[in-house]
C-alpha cells in the first residue's frame, strides 16, 4: 500500500492552525451544573449547545455503515464536506481539482467560491470514466479528484476498477460522491476506505433516507482526514434538532423501506417511457432518477412545465443533448408524467 500523508497535502497555514475550542469541547466529563457556555438555563429544550462532534449520532451511523466512528465526519448536507475538503487542501489561485463531466454542479461551484481551478474531463460515450485521461490531466497543483458514482445526471456507476486505479495512482485525494449508492446494484467504495488513506466517500441522508430537509451529509475517510475536517468546520455545524431527528430516523429504518419501492418504480417507469414514440432513449439508472433522451426536449420540458410537472433540463450538459432528468415520484406522479408525455406532440408544440 502506498503511503499518503494528509497533513502533507494540507494547506501549509492550516497545519499549525489552532481550532476554536468550544466549552463543549474542553469539558468531557459528567457535570450537573453547566456555567461554562453562556447558555440560558431556563428553557427546557434546545437551550444547550449541541455536541460539536455528534458522538451519539456517529455511533448509530457507525453501526449501520459498519465504519468506525473516527472515520466519520458529518456535515450540513454533503455540500459542507465538499467545501471543507477544497478549503483544507486547495490553495486559492494556485491549486486545482479535476472532475469528469457531465456531473453534479456543486464541485464546480465550491471550487469557484474558493478560487480553485477546476479541470473538467469529458466522460466516455458510455458515461464511464477513462482513468488514463483523468490521470494525464493531473499536475503538481492537482489536489483533489471528485468522482460522482452513481453519477448525476447520467445515472450510472463508474467502473470500480477504473476508480480504484485512480485512487492507487493519484497522490492527492480522491473523493467519491455516493449520494445515490443505496439505489444501486453495485456495492460502492465504502469498504475500501480502510485500504486507501487518500480515498474519501461521501453519502447523504437526502436521497434514500428521504431527509433532504434535514441537511445531513456523511463523509467517510481515514481518521487523519476526518480530524482535519473537524479542525476547520464551524464548531456546531449540526444543530441539536438535526442530530435528534437524524438519530430518530436512523433508528426506525422505515424511511429506508421506500428505497425498494423507488427502485421498482424506476424499472417500471423505464419500460413505460421506452414505449412512448417521443422517447429516443432511457439510460440505465443506478439512482432515483432517469436520464431520458426525448425528441424536441426543450419544447417537451416547457410542455411539462405548463402542465405543472417540473423535471430537470439537462440539454446543455455535455453528452446530454436532448436529455431531461426525471426524478422517480410516487406511482400516481409517474402515471401523470406518462399521460402528459403521451399528450405532447413535438410537431405542434415545437
Ligand atoms: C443530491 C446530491 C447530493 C446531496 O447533497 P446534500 O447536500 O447532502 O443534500 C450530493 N451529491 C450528489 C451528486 C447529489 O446529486
Amino acid at each position: 500500500m502506498k503511503s499518503f500523508e494528509p497533513y502533507k497535502l494540507l494547506r501549509p497555514h492550516l497545519r499549525s492552525l489552532k481550532p476554536y475550542s468550544s466549552a463543549r469541547n474542553e469539558f468531557e466529563g459528567q457535570a450537573r451544573i453547566h456555567l461554562d457556555a453562556n447558555e440560558n438555563p431556563y428553557p427546557e429544550t434546545l437551550n444547550r449547545y449541541p455536541d460539536p462532534l455528534q458522538k451519539i449520532l456517529k455511533h448509530k451511523i457507525s453501526s449501520i455503515k459498519n465504519v468506525a466512528s473516527n472515520r466519520i465526519f458529518l456535515g450540513n448536507g454533503s455540500d459542507e464536506p465538499i467545501d471543507l475538503l477544497i478549503r483544507a487542501f486547495c490553495e486559492p489561485g494556485v491549486d486545482k481539482i479535476i472532475t469528469p463531466v457531465p456531473t453534479y454542479g456543486m464541485y464546480r461551484v465550491a471550487a469557484g467560491i474558493n478560487h480553485v481551478q477546476i479541470k473538467e474531463i469529458l466522460l466516455k460515450e458510455s458515461f464511464d470514466i477513462d482513468p488514463d485521461q483523468i490521470l494525464k490531466a493531473v499536475d503538481n497543483q492537482t489536489k483533489i479528484i471528485f468522482l460522482c458514482s452513481p453519477n448525476n445526471p447520467t445515472g450510472n456507476c463508474f467502473s470500480r476498477e477504473a476508480m480504484l486505479s485512480i485512487v492507487r495512482q493519484f497522490d492527492g485525494l480522491v473523493v467519491v460522491d455516493e449520494a445515490y449508492i443505496d439505489f444501486s446494484s453495485q456495492p460502492g467504495l465504502l469498504t475500501e476506505i480502510d485500504s486507501y488513506s487518500n480515498l474519501v466517500v461521501l453519502q447523504t441522508l437526502s436521497k434514500a433516507w428521504g431527509l433532504a430537509g434535514l441537511r445531513l451529509g456523511m463523509c467517510f475517510a481515514n481518521p487523519e482526514i476526518i480530524e482535519i475536517l473537524n479542525r476547520i468546520k464551524p464548531p456546531y455545524n449540526i444543530s441539536e434538532v438535526s442530530q435528534r431527528a437524524a438519530l430518530e430516523a436512523l433508528s426506525k429504518h422505515s424511511a429506508y423501506q421506500h428505497t425498494g419501492t423507488i427502485i421498482r418504480d424506476r424499472n417500471n417507469l423505464t419500460k413505460d417511457l421506452s414505449k412512448l414514440s417521443i422517447v429516443e432513449k432511457v439510460f440505465p439508472s443506478d439512482t432515483n432518477f432517469l436520464l431520458v433522451r426525448i425528441k424536441s426536449a426543450e419544447a417537451c420540458y416547457r410542455f411539462l412545465q405548463d402542465n405543472g410537472i417540473i423535471v430537470r433540463n439537462r440539454i446543455h450538459e455535455p453528452l446530454c443533448a436532448g436529455c431531461l432528468r426525471i426524478t422517480i415520484g410516487t406511482p400516481a406522479e409517474n402515471e401523470k408524467l406518462l399521460q402528459t408525455l403521451a399528450e405532447f406532440n413535438p410537431q405542434i408544440e415545437a
